[in-house]
């Protein structure tokens, strides 16, 4: 096989097992009257030499009806609709194919939902967003491997441009706007001038106005995810999309220093915490954490942010409010007070408080918090407490806290140390007398 050849370019990539199941559902078609081509992604990433899983199919007839019959001819099941004629092919080997029906989409009014029905394969092409994207390969024998390329997708991916379908590409549907960013970020492509100057006017007239919530949070979720976020972030501020999406959403300029950091600490060997940050949830509060509060607030409920958006919102206000005038004063806190000041807080809060300040006191705290506080425990137990004497209860919990502080400030290193102290602490309480050096902690 050559690689220059279109045909081979593509299948020259396909893993052997794939290749065996393409030819059958290829056979299938014909047999049943149709065509079936792969689509899309996995089109663009194999001609790019990149792995894909997601083995989208369409076919000319409804994907129900043929995902079943192929079901019944390779082993597997068919599993629910997932969206308008989508089914996915689970095969015995846990391999998934998502099946398509070919469809037709015209947007009434721009930003609208579209009305679709089903459609040849070139209509199916025809709707789809960039001409990287809009490739597909020929699945039937006759004809096995060749590709469908209507937009010139193969050369602008050797090009490396990303460019539209149609000068109304983006007030068809808004969310590519934030596709568009992503797409350039991950395969290095860069935005052909025409495309980007209809992205930018999209982006003036504010049309992701008519976009929802979940779509936009979707979009920009993926592009915090990926490998490297920060170049379509900046993007994302230097064009205005994220103040076009919401008003107000404009970051400060600090912010790109914040965001290069995180990236720094979660590629790096510091240790950042257990549960390990997420990447894109870190990286959306630091979008928020120069922003007034109303507009924090304007963001979680404009791109419907669920339940641990809204906690991380709520953690920035306190840990601003309660914790960072402590945190950043001059003198050092006792690692048992800054384990106290810290351990309420998310592993997103604590890399964010480290990433907006590098090299400042209150990064300082928080890495050692978060490299060798976080871990600290004593080495007895409640149980252990309890064969000691201590009645089961609050005083259990009490005394453990006590060992823990003393661990953390480094009074105590041994088992040994630990019991000495639990002692001492369970006589004092068992006198009755003085249990208010137990009880205050
Ligand atoms: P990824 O690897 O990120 O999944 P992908 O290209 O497969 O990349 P999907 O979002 O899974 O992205 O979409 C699959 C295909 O469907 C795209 O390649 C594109 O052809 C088409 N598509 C998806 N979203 C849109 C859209 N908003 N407008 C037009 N076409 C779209």
């Amino acid at each position: 096989m050559h690689a220059d050849n279109p045909q081979d370019l593509f299948l020259s990539r396909v893993p052997k097992a794939d290749l065996q199941l393409l030819r059958a559902l290829g056979a299938l078609a014909d047999e049943r009257g149709t065509t079936a081509h792969v689509v899309g992604g996995v089109v663009r990433d194999f001609i790019l030499g990149l792995p894909n899983y997601d083995m989208d199919v369409v076919v000319e007839t409804d994907a129900t009806d043929f995902a079943e019959a192929a079901a019944a001819l390779l082993g597997g099941s068919v599993k629910a609709h997932t969206k308008f004629g989508t089914v996915v092919l689970v095969l015995p080997e846990g391999r998934k194919v998502d099946l398509a029906t070919a469809r037709s989409e015209v947007y009434e009014r721009p930003g609208a939902l579209p009305t679709v029905t089903p459609g040849t394969m070139e209509s199916d092409l025809k709707r789809r967003d960039f001409t990287v994207n809009s490739m597909a390969v020929v699945l039937n024998p006759d004809g096995f491997g060749t590709l469908l390329d209507p937009f010139g997708g193969r050369g602008d991916l050797g090009e490396r441009i990303l460019r539209v379908l149609t000068d109304v590409s983006f007030e068809d549907d808004p969310t590519r706007i934030l596709r568009g960013v992503r797409f350039c970020a991950r395969f290095g492509l860069s935005m052909e001038p025409v495309t980007e100057a209809l992205l930018r006017q999209a982006v003036g007239e504010r049309r992701t106005d008519t976009v929802s919530g979940e779509r936009l949070q979707n979009e920009l979720k993926l592009i915090l995810s990926g490998d490297d976020p920060w170049p379509p972030v900046f993007r994302l501020i230097d064009w205005g999309i994220l103040s076009a999406m919401v008003e107000g959403w404009e970051p400060t300029t600090a912010v790109r220093a914040t965001i290069v950091e995180i990236d720094r600490l979660l590629s790096g060997a510091d240790e950042i915490g257990d549960p390990a940050p997420e990447r894109w949830l870190t990286l959306f509060a630091a979008l928020l954490q120069p922003l007034p509060p109303a507009v924090r607030d304007r963001v979680v409920e404009r791109l419907s942010m669920g339940r641990r958006v809204r906690r991380l919102v709520g953690e920035l206000a306190e840990f601003e409010r309660d914790v960072l005038p402590a945190l950043s004063a001059d003198e050092n806190p006792l690692p048992s007070a800054l384990h106290k000041m810290l351990k309420r807080f998310s592993s997103e809060t604590l890399l964010l408080a480290r990433a907006a300040a590098p090299g400042s006191p209150t990064a300082e705290r928080v890495a050692l918090y978060s490299s060798r506080l976080v871990g600290t425990t004593t080495e007895l137990t409640g149980n252990d407490l309890a064969q000691m004497g201590v009645p089961e209860g609050e005083a259990v919990g009490r005394i453990l806290g006590v060992l823990l502080d003393a661990r953390l400030d480094g009074e105590v290193s041994s088992v040994e140390e630990e019991k000495t102290l639990a002692r001492g602490l369970v006589e004092t309480l068992t006198r009755g007398t003085g249990t208010d050096s137990v009880a205050g902690e």
